[in-house]
């Protein structure tokens, strides 16, 4: 199964991608996105001539792909919008990472985002739709039409780019024990991420905390959240009227509890026990992965990453692009033991 999923992504890799590569403006900073894929197929390596007639071949030119065939009901502001998942898809990735990302990782963003849709298909939160254009709670999509008046000048490029990475991955999803994963993804984990259990409440066995080494290139790799202590009181008595703030600041800090991804499971303050994705939520603080500091002023939350830092981190996935990985091996490394999986005929 395996073996005739990767020959045939690695044939559609070669029909679709290449002719692409060669033609796209914007693939100049990733030549070596091509010559992977060259050198992933013996017999085309051993072809350094491209035929004419199999870039023209009337068949490729034919067959959409898998994507272009599914439809999405969209539920929008201007209610709901149907569709085709290649095109909804398109305009996921420009809404949810920079277009400015290497090719892998953007092909890894498509293939989450493919994924999510279609669990959401079969999850009954929006009856009438299959899923939001809200990323607060679906996952964040801009139509073509406003993307074009958003991007101006630099909008064919992104669009031909991102639709690159949709072509490139066409009907692609990962599946657990053969079943749609809960393909979450978020910015930046701050060099860790979460086990699902911590933040949710719930264990997924493949959504566990893993490394994610270089994502010092997002601005929002540590930020300070610097909290004036009345405000501080105030916040913390309005969700915990219990909470007893008395003395010097630094007394009321009681015993902190970390998760397996280094994130706050619970601190302790003021006699009540809060937990961190709480204490996230009250101040606004980019991410539960925080240590905290006490002066006579003021609380600083000192915060690392962005997000709920469960799945896969979308800065991790640029910076493991950018040391030469595809997008399978940034698929693979942020979900623990998933299988990449073509929804297509064999
Ligand atoms: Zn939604």
């Amino acid at each position: 199964m395996k073996q005739s999923i990767i020959a045939g992504i690695s044939a559609l890799l070669l029909a679709v991608f290449l002719p692409m590569a060669l033609l796209s403006p914007v693939d100049a900073a990733q030549p070596e996105r091509a010559t992977l894929v060259w050198t992933q197929d013996g017999a085309a390596a051993a072809e350094p001539e491209p035929e004419p007639e199999v870039v023209q071949e009337p068949e490729a030119a034919a067959d959409p792909g898998w994507d272009a065939a599914e439809t999405v009901a969209l539920e929008t502001e201007d209610g709901v919008v149907t569709l085709p998942l290649s095109e909804y898809l398109t305009g996921v990735v420009l809404s949810e990472m920079p277009a400015s990302f290497s090719e892998a990782a953007l092909e890894a963003q498509t293939v989450a985002a493919r994924t999510f849709t279609l669990k959401q298909q079969t999850a009954g939160k929006h009856p009438g739709a299959d899923l939001c254009a809200d990323s607060s709670c679906c996952q964040a999509w801009t139509s073509r039409e406003a993307l074009e008046t958003k991007l101006g000048d630099g909008f064919a490029a992104y669009w031909d780019k991102a639709s690159q990475a949709v072509s490139a991955t066409d009907g692609l999803v990962l599946t657990y024990g053969g079943d749609l994963i809960d393909a979450v993804y978020f910015s930046c984990s701050g060099g860790t991420t979460e086990d699902a259990v911590a933040v949710w409440g719930g264990d997924v066995p493949y959504l566990q905390t893993v490394e994610s080494p270089g994502e010092e290139i997002s601005g929002k790799f540590e930020t300070t959240v610097t909290v004036p202590l009345a405000e501080f009181r105030q916040i913390l008595q309005t969700a915990d009227p219990q909470v007893w703030l008395a003395g010097s600041p630094s007394s009321w800090f009681g015993d902190q509890v970390e998760t397996d991804g280094g994130g706050v499971d619970t601190l302790e303050i003021g006699g009540r026990v809060f937990r961190g994705t709480e204490l996230r939520t009250l101040f606004g603080l980019n991410s539960a992965k925080f240590t905290v500091e006490a002066t006579a002023e003021a609380v600083v939350f000192t915060v690392s990453g962005y997000g709920h830092r469960v799945g896969m981190s979308q800065y991790g996935a640029e910076a493991m692009a950018r040391a030469g990985a595809d997008f399978e091996e940034i698929l693979l490394h942020y979900y623990t033991g998933v299988t990449l999986e073509f929804l297509g005929a064999d």
